[in-house]
């Protein structure tokens, strides 16, 4: 479970689906209610990965077709953190992205409507037209950070 603590139930999930003309299939679903329940971005092989475990059928191909059915209806956005290694995300809210270069969790960062303006300001200033906003910072999490900070004070 991620740390939204939000999990689609299937009637959610489907309801979707078809607002988007997506045809309901067990393996979409289980894919998409995958990216939803595991906030921390999951790359496509952490997907295949977990549920071949409940789907024995499950092919690595089926998976890939998956996904991008989901990305190209918008439904998660593909990430790009670390060189040739995608990562998918079902939080369509305004956020950041923070990674710990320790642990290396992906961690979501609120943002506002003000600060997406704010940027989006600076961007149209230049007369670029923004498609997409990917914003990654990369530093040591608390939870890390107060593990370091303990080994030293022992
Ligand atoms: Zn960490
Ligand atoms: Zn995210």
């Amino acid at each position: 479970m991620g740390k939204s603590g939000y999990a689609g139930s299937i009637k959610e999930i489907t309801g979707l689906f078809k607002e988007h003309n997506i045809l309901p299939s067990v393996q979409r679903i289980k894919v998409y209610q995958y990216i939803l329940e595991h906030s921390n971005h999951p790359t496509a092989d952490q997907i295949y990965r977990a549920l071949i475990k409940t789907i024995p059928s499950l092919s690595k191909t089926t998976v890939y077709n998956s996904i991008r059915i989901l990305a190209d209806n918008d439904i998660i956005t593909e990430l790009q953190i670390e060189n040739n290694e995608l990562r998918y995300d079902a939080n369509l809210k305004l956020h950041a992205h923070f990674k710990c270069t320790i642990c290396g969790t992906i961690y979501d960062i609120e943002l506002s409507e003000a600060d997406y303006e704010l940027i989006d300001k600076k961007i149209k200033a230049n007369g670029y037209h923004v498609k997409q906003h990917n914003f990654i910072s990369t530093g040591i999490c608390s939870t890390c950070y107060d593990r370091k900070n303990s080994l030293h004070n022992v």
